[in-house]
């Protein structure tokens, strides 16, 4: 996103949510939500003008999961309060995100009357199997028949998949990818399973019928999942969950959690880009790898990880890493 645009956000808890995804606490905490009122909303868009710049695109968001799941009125009511500031252009754009299977031809026109620019579906995996183990409520082809009904309609679309979910492997995972680059989102989102206290997913784990989805794992995974996404010109928009002060207060109690989960699975592509330079390296030798600046930090990895596992897994005497401005993303390898 560029410096002048922001995203508003508002959390609609999702109260009366008649779903029960292993992963998500809505339910289990609802008693500790309230729902997002009009008031809300203006109160967000007049805090949001106050603090950024004329000029800056705007749009507001509707994020917690299903909004058009929630009742019609209440819909409205959200929506009607942000028109007043979409009609003077003071937002440029409304987006929200929801469940595939709360999508349908009335939802579409409503949505569209109201000024929404971008539909978020939460599809997380292309497998039954994956869906029905996840609690998800859901098959893969309403996320199929969802997409397209998005598309045809005009909206932006977004895909948001989980890794990790019961059930699921490296391989189901990447055919989700394939499947959900297949559907030609606008942009899709890539949350690595996060075991949440006080969800299904927990009490799973804890016994001993669910096994995490470690940062390693999720590393591994993504790291064949974003050149899919990449070579069909999809953007990554999020990988990862956001850190929060929760999460990381103590909420994330497993899985694959990690405040810089994209760097890392950046840095294990490139890693993958510089095996395959390095093979058939003779053990003992002195190597060079020369790579664009922008991807130094990738290359080296974390506290230089990926030198040490290059230098270990192919016996050399020495691994130097220099930054060149010639070099166009790609590494190449010389002799020291
Ligand atoms: S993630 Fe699942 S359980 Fe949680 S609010 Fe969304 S649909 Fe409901």
């Amino acid at each position: 996103m560029s410096a002048r645009e922001s995203i508003i956000p508002v959390f609609v808890p999702h109260l009366g949510c008649p779903n029960d995804c292993v992963f998500c606490n809505q339910r289990r905490i609802s008693g500790s939500l309230t729902p997002a009122r009009p008031g809300d909303v203006t109160e967000a868009i007049e805090r949001a003008l106050a603090i950024t710049p004329a000029g800056t695109r705007r749009q507001l968001a509707f994020y917690g999961g299903s909004f058009t799941a929630i009742p019609d009125a209440e819909q409205e009511a959200l929506l009607g309060a942000a028109q007043p500031w979409l009609e003077r252009g003071d937002i440029a754009s409304i987006r929200l995100s929801t469940r595939p299977d709360a999508i349908d031809g009335a939802v579409l026109v409503r949505l569209r009357r109201y000024g929404v620019e971008t539909v978020e579906l939460g599809a997380q995996s292309m497998s039954d199997s994956v869906l029905a183990l996840s609690g998800r409520g859901h098959t893969a082809q309403d996320v199929r028949e969802a997409s397209l009904a998005v598309k045809a309609a005009g909206f932006k679309l977004i895909l948001q998949m989980m890794t990790g979910l019961p059930g699921s492997d490296d391989g189901t995972d990447i055919e989700s990818a394939r499947e959900i680059a297949a559907l030609s989102p606008d942009g899709v989102r890539v949350y690595p399973t996060v075991i949440v206290k006080d969800t299904a997913l927990c009490d799973l784990w804890r016994a001993g019928r669910y096994t995490e989805h470690t940062v390693e794992d999720a590393v591994r995974v993504c790291a064949r999942i974003v050149p899919i996404f990449e070579a069909a010109g999809i953007p990554i928009i999020r990988l990862g969950l956001n850190p929060t002060e929760d999460l990381s207060g103590g909420d994330a109690v497993g899985g694959a959690y990690h405040p810089a989960l994209g760097e890392l699975v950046r840095s294990r592509i490139m890693r993958g880009k510089a095996e395959a330079l390095l093979e058939g390296a003779e053990p003992g030798a002195e190597l060079t790898l020369r790579v664009n600046p922008r991807l130094m930090s990738q290359l080296v990895g974390q506290h230089g990880a990926n030198r040490k596992y290059l230098t270990e897994k192919f016996g050399l005497k020495r691994l130097k890493i220099v930054p060149d401005g010639a070099v166009e993303g790609v590494v190449m390898c010389e002799k020291a």
